[in-house]
């Protein structure tokens, strides 16, 4: 497990093109870009360990991922989004498969199977709701154009100012189309149907609303990504951060955790830096804020001058409630459980909204989602890393055994790795010898 450098004041005397303030997905993409760019990058975090909901912490022998459980598209090298990752990650990044059902939706009178490829949908989905063929077809259509016409609206954020505003409008009409509709709305009105718009939403965790107050354009963005399946990193979620900021720190770029940022520096109303803290001030003429919009306009930016401006727009946004997260560790093997990864969403009923509602009513009340999730059924490097353990404590094991242990009659030790049939080979050899082990 990789450690990271902390913080120290006198690192703060080194010059910096671009301070990045966070090192989660986010920071760590847009650092490793620049720093491809020729940028020198420093990400300051702070937290003890990178990766933001990426990474992964240990108890005794277990090891937990706080947030990844699946990723969509990664498994073909053709997708942006794995060639994104193979980018920032300079192909160090290894991805395993789950099994085709990726997700399970279960409601107490039954259960519906997300199985990719995305061929399946239609036929899979028109079992359990028979003669909905075309509107199921009309649905995958729309779903794939509110996410094409959302190239246009995010591509637009990366233009240069005047030519952004002068394109706004052709630009972003389309997907507002869709991103200003609520999924319940769209849903609704394509097949009238309660129970398929319980089913077709089952995976509003993903995204943190459910169907009447959630965004089409977001629904389909989730609904498409997962469409082919999903994708577990090899060796767990924390393999993100520890690939894309070696990556990072090959380039000459830098990474400190326990470097919580105060504020962002504001000179001549420019950019100036950032202050932590501790007080040190760090400077640089552009600074990226992947903190979060809460953290950043209403801490980071809070002495900036056009504040007043900022702290509106904020008004605008609303944090989604909090959840908890039990992690289990169990003592068998993911095989021995179940014979597949999928993930189970379960639900107390078919009405999304209504089970939100109740239990922000009355905590007493059902859960309104239950995610279940396996992350050491989805990770080849799980089973690697388990026999690696056992090797090092059978090394342990020999080690006091060679020490303390009871000779062979003949005075030498013979040494082999207990699997069951070995050791019916060796009760067979032995007969009458005698035998440790
Ligand atoms: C429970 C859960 C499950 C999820 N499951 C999936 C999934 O299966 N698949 C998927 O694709 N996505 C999933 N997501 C979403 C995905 O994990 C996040 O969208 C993504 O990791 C966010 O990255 P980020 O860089 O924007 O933010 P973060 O990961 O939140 O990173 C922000 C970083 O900024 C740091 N920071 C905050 N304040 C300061 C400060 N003052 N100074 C310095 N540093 C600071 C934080 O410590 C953190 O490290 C899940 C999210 C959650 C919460």
């Amino acid at each position: 497990m990789k450690k990271w450098l902390g913080w120290r004041p006198e690192y703060a005397n080194e010059k910096y093109d671009v301070i990045i303030i966070g090192s989660g997905m986010s920071g760590l993409t847009a650092g490793v870009l620049l720093a491809r760019h020729g940028k020198k990058v420093l990400i300051l975090e702070k937290h003890f360990k990178a990766g933001g909901w990426t990474h992964t912490f240990r108890r005794e022998n277990y090891e937990w991922d706080v947030g990844i459980h699946y990723i969509g598209e990664v498994h073909s090298k053709r997708s942006p989004v794995r060639k994104l990752f193979d980018v920032v990650s300079d192909d160090k990044l290894k991805w395993h498969k789950m099994d085709d059902n990726y997700d399970r939706i279960i409601f107490p009178d039954k259960e519906y199977n997300l199985t990719a490829p995305r061929e399946r949908f239609i036929p899979d989905m028109a079992e359990y709701f028979p003669g909905t063929e075309d509107k199921l077809a009309k649905y995958l259509q729309i779903v794939d154009e509110s996410v094409r016409s959302g190239q246009n609206y995010f591509g637009n954020k990366a233009l240069p100012e005047w030519l952004s505003s002068l394109s706004y409008p052709f630009m972003t009409k389309k997907y507002f189309k869709y991103s200003d509709r609520t999924t319940k709305d769209v849903l609704m009105e394509i097949f009238n149907d309660k129970k398929m718009l319980g089913v077709l939403c089952g995976q509003w965790g993903d995204h943190g609303l459910p169907p009447a107050q959630s965004s089409f354009a977001m629904h389909a963005a989730v609904v498409r990504h997962y469409l082919n399946g999903g994708n577990y990193p090899v060796g767990t979620s924390r393999q993100i951060a520890e690939t894309v900021s070696d990556n990072l720190e090959n380039m000459g770029g830098k990474l400190y955790v326990h470097a919580p940022v105060e504020e962002i520096l504001i000179s001549n109303g420019k950019t100036a830096g950032v202050r932590l803290t501790g007080g040190e001030e760090i400077y640089a003429p552009i600074v990226i804020s992947s903190a979060g919009v809460i953290n950043t306009y209403s801490k980071f930016l809070r002495n900036a001058p056009n504040f007043e401006g900022y702290s509106k727009q904020l008004q605008t946004v609303s944090q989604t409630p909090s959840y908890v997260c039990l992690y289990m560790g169990l003592k068998t093997s993911p095989e021995k459980l179940q014979d597949k990864n999928t993930n189970l969403w379960i639900y107390p009923g078919d009405n999304h909204d209504e089970n939100l509602e109740n239990y922000l009513q009355d905590r007493d009340k059902e859960f309104p989602v239950i995610y279940v999730s396996f992350p050491s059924a989805k990770d080849p490097a799980y089973m690697a890393e388990l026999y690696y353990n056992m090797r090092k404590h059978v090394r342990k094991c020999r080690a006091a055994v060679g020490q303390f242990g009871p000779r062979l009659p003949s005075g030498g030790r013979r040494w082999g790795k207990g699997t069951p049939p070995r050791a019916a080979k060796e009760r067979r050899q032995a007969q009458a010898r005698l035998l440790y082990g």
